[in-house]
């Protein structure tokens, strides 16, 4: 499909034709100083329309930076999209009026193809509550909106795929840390495929020093500000996103280049800005490490973070201590491209690598806009699928089992469980958290390789501790928890998770709702009177399953589900972690 991706900011019309297979390039270009031109947007859009001459236009992908709590997901722009994108408009101020513009003249000049709106919020829907909420009073940030979204979702999304592909290793299994470095600048963890913490906030002025953007600072400094300019918040705002980062510090540009070429000239304010800029990048890096209790690769991309060498060897040195050896050659050597997308410029012994990653958001909307408008949006509900509710629970190994209830001690069945060969156990034990205890959790049989313990996000507010969500099996890094037992206790230094939802299937059941192992999806699931959408339900293969889908206990209340519910398959994410099928479907 030929899609024709727009990017229009508060000046320029940047525009791509882009095959969406092949993702090669039919045309591009940029319209400048849009709003000199007395036809404005539309007069832009017409340019861009003569410049394609008879080059096939399919289907139309534009960029919207944010998309509030509305718009998780790229969505077919109707009139109603459009309002919602308006009451997005006090999020981001200089960003989605001029979006805005560009759909609505793009509608005009091509009012027969599909048009899709990708956002650059949705990327970060999965932030954790902890990530994304500010420590101010709930209900005046509830009422206005005030909440962490994250930017830079396509460019953060399409270099963590390239990474996942360059390393050869399931998204799902890869804890990463993304810095796109450009004018603008953000930094993403992302585990298992998700954001988990991202540096921009409720506008993209939070975070990292950027190119006029000041990113972290101290709120009393912005009060301070706004009394100092007599209550001009107008000036306030143009002071932090236009004067300040690296443009205020080095006093003489935001290009990184010519601030390098006057430090090593012997500018003090330019030496000061470089290493502002660094430390701060380097401080992120450590944080997000410790947000995911651990690091596989740290990225680089964006205009710095592809072309700055010399920045690279500034961020990536001494994290020794986090598994990361840096080579000073492969830097100097590492060029990236579209046709070389990736360079590693960690050292050969390196646990952690480095990555350089030539990013394309582009190339990322044209994906998301060429599936949402094939729109192969049928419900894909071959069968139902049985949903089932999983208490908390332990899994233990042997000698786990012999700690707790002495070395004679049997595991019994107390009674079976749907998937073959398990069962739930006569023996219960004490989860001991440092706030509180959790009595008479069940184990389930038989003996596991490895200790679990699968909790909900209210057990884990009562135990007092933060568990990842992660899928069965994956305990490496979680987190710690004390398990009492009638003859004894064991302190597992990890094993305890939140369970990721996730359908059992075998590959049959796989092959004929056309999914694979660790496919995500989303389910559609009737409840009492209301039905809701489960997003990112972790498809899980084996011959010996039993085709149901798990959830935890609050997420079957929230949902209010009667005892036996079912559960119909809705979307599919694909390889490249974008959703192929996808709508709001009607529940019976
Ligand atoms: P945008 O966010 O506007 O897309 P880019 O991703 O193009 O920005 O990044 C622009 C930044 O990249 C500028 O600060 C520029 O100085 C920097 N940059 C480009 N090439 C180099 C280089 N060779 N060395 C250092 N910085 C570079």
């Amino acid at each position: 499909m030929h899609v024709l991706v727009i990017n229009c900011g508060s000046s320029s019309v940047k525009y791509v034709l882009l095959q969406s297979q092949t993702e090669a390039i039919v045309a591009s270009g940029r319209v400048e100083r849009v709003r000199e031109l007395p036809g404005g947007f539309q007069e832009a859009l017409q340019q861009v329309l003569a410049s394609l001459g008879d080059a096939p236009v399919e289907a139309v992908g534009h960029r919207v930076v944010h998309g509030g709590e509305r718009f998780t997901a790229p969505v077919r722009v109707t009139d109603e999209v459009v309002e919602g994108i308006q009451a997005c408009v006090p999020l981001a101020p200089l960003h989605n009026p001029s979006n805005l513009a560009g759909i609505e003249a793009a509608r005009a000049v091509w009012p027969d193809l599909p048009h899709v709106a990708v956002f650059d919020t949705a990327f970060h829907y999965h932030l954790p509550r902890r990530a994304r909420t500010y420590a101010l009073d709930a209900e005046v940030a509830a009422s206005a909106g005030i909440r962490r979204y994250g930017f830079h979702g396509m460019s953060h999304a399409f270099v963590a795929h390239q990474a996942a592909a360059w390393l050869e290793t399931p998204l799902a299994d890869l804890r990463l840390i993304v810095c796109h470095l450009g004018n603008g600048a953000s930094v993403c963890a992302v585990e298992a495929g998700h954001s988990v913490e991202t540096s921009m906030g409720m506008t993209p002025l939070e975070g990292l020093v950027m190119g006029t953007r000041s990113g972290d600072i101290d709120p009393g400094v912005v009060l301070e500000l706004v009394r100092r300019h007599g209550g001009d918040v107008e000036a306030v705002d143009a002071l932090l996103n236009q004067r300040s980062g690296l443009l205020g510090l080095s006093g003489v540009s935001n290009d990184l280049r010519d601030i390098e070429e006057r430090a090593a000239a012997g500018d003090e304010r330019c030496r000061a800005a470089i290493s502002v800029f660094a430390h701060r990048v380097r401080k992120y890096i450590g944080a997000y490490a410790a947000v995911m209790g651990g690091v596989d690769a740290v990225i680089l991309t964006g205009g710095i973070g592809e072309n700055g060498a010399a920045m690279r060897q500034r961020l990536l040195q001494r994290f020794e201590y986090l598994g990361l050896r840096f080579s000073e050659e492969r830097n100097a050597d590492a060029r990236v491209s579209r046709e070389a997308r990736v360079a590693d410029i960690s050292a050969r012994n390196s646990r952690v690598r480095a990555l350089v990653i030539a990013t394309d958001e582009e190339i990322m909307i044209a994906r998301e806009a060429a599936k949402v408008a094939q729109g192969a949006q049928e419900i894909r509900s071959l069968r139902p699928i049985p949903v089932a509710v999983s208490a908390r629970h332990v899994h233990v190994t042997e000698a786990t089992f012999h700690k707790l209830f002495g070395p004679d001690a049997q595991l019994t069945e107390r009674r079976p469980l749907s998937q073959p060969g398990q069962f739930a156990a006569e023996q219960v034990v004490t989860l001991v958290g440092p706030r509180r205890r959790l009595e008479n959790v069940r184990i389930l049989g038989p003996f596991r390789s490895k200790d679990q313990v699968e909790i909900s996000r209210t057990d884990e507010f009562h135990l007092g501790v933060d568990a990842p969500v992660r899928l069965s099996g994956q305990t490496a890094g979680s987190a710690p928890i004390t398990l009492e037992g009638p003859a004894g206790s064991v302190a597992l230094t990890e094993g305890l998770i939140c369970a990721w939802r996730h359908i059992h299937m075998t590959p049959e059941d796989a092959e004929a709702y056309g999914v694979h192992h660790n496919d995500e999806v989303e389910v559609a699931v009737s409840g009492h009177g209301r039905g809701l959408v489960f997003r990112d339900v972790v498809i899980r293969v084996d011959p010996s399953f039993k085709l149901e889908m798990h959830i935890d206990t609050d997420e079957a209340n929230a949902a209010d589900l009667p005892q036996h519910s079912e559960g119909a398959l809705v979307g599919v994410e694909g390889a490249e972690g974008t959703l192929q099928r996808r709508r709001t479907p009607s529940v019976p």
